[in-house]
């Protein structure tokens, strides 16, 4: 039988409409359809009547399904001749280990489309007001994870502290203490303004901010935990004056694309 192809596709940070055209084509086409648990219930409700809906969510403790079992799935599905979207959150190559599923589908000789997305750690930041450069307070940024592969050295985040323009944190909240007392213990001003930002872009946004000094226990009043990124540099003040209500749409009145 005559493969199926799989289309990686990133849904973007949360809000539906922020996913890209070609990934909300793929999307409608797709007879199977394997996501994460970031991935918001509108994106999933644009699949069509019959497609097989297959959730490999994790959340930081409960594996739902192991990497490698996803992998399979998606070349299983494509073996069986269907046509796959595999949906993340975010931008597929950003972290999530979509590098990883598309090295299985190369290797399977699977024919595969990668859809970029939206990564929250730029998208989601900009939702809470907070542009990831600004020609006077970053000049660029750092995406860095928190949680390495286990067995790993953890991150050296005296180093990273001598890195100038924002740091962007993600899966980082379990490390939050850790992370501000080396950056600063690195050479980071103890001023330094930071944030968390917790579900962006989703309905449930919520945003932390102080000081390398005072986020943790902002975060602790607060009571933010994850999914949320942590930012660090001087672009989190102009959160004060861009932070915004971003306008709520809807996906299903846009039509069907044409393939040319
Ligand atoms: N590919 C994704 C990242 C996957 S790693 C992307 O490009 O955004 C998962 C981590 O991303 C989470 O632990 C969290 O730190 C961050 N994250 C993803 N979506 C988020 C959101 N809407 N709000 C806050 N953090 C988010």
């Amino acid at each position: 039988m005559k493969s199926g192809k799989v289309w990686l596709v990133g849904a973007g940070p949360g809000d539906a409409t922020l996913i890209t055209v070609k990934g909300l084509h793929a999307i409608r086409q797709a007879e199977a359809l394997v996501y994460d648990r970031l991935v918001c219930a509108e994106l999933l409700a644009q699949a069509p009547d019959g497609c097989e809906m297959i959730n490999v969510g994790k959340n930081p403790n409960h594996h739902l399904v192991p990497q490698p079992e996803i992998n399979q799935i998606l070349v299983d599905c494509a073996q069986r001749g269907l046509n796959v979207v595999r949906l993340k959150g975010g931008d597929p190559y950003v972290f999530g280990r979509g590098g990883e599923e598309a090295e299985a589908l190369a290797l399977a000789e699977i024919p595969f489309e990668v859809v970029p997305g939206i990564s929250s750690a730029i998208g989601g930041l900009a939702y809470a007001g907070i542009p990831v450069t600004h020609r006077d307070y970053a000049s660029g940024f750092h995406v860095i994870t928190g949680h390495l592969r286990q067995g790993n050295e953890p991150q050296d985040w005296a180093t990273l502290a001598k890195l100038e323009g924002t740091l962007v944190i993600l899966m980082g909240m379990t490390q939050l203490v850790t992370i501000c007392q080396q950056l600063i213990a690195g050479g980071k001003a103890p001023t330094t303004p930071a944030a968390v930002v917790m579900y962006a872009s989703h309905q449930q946004q919520q945003v932390a901010s102080g000081t390398l000094i005072t986020l943790v226990d902002q975060v602790a009043a607060q009571g933010l935990s994850a999914p949320a990124l942590i930012v660090i540099g001087d672009v989190v003040r102009l959160r004060e004056i861009l932070a915004f209500t971003p306008e709520t749409l809807s996906l299903s009145s846009i039509p069907s694309l044409m393939v040319l």
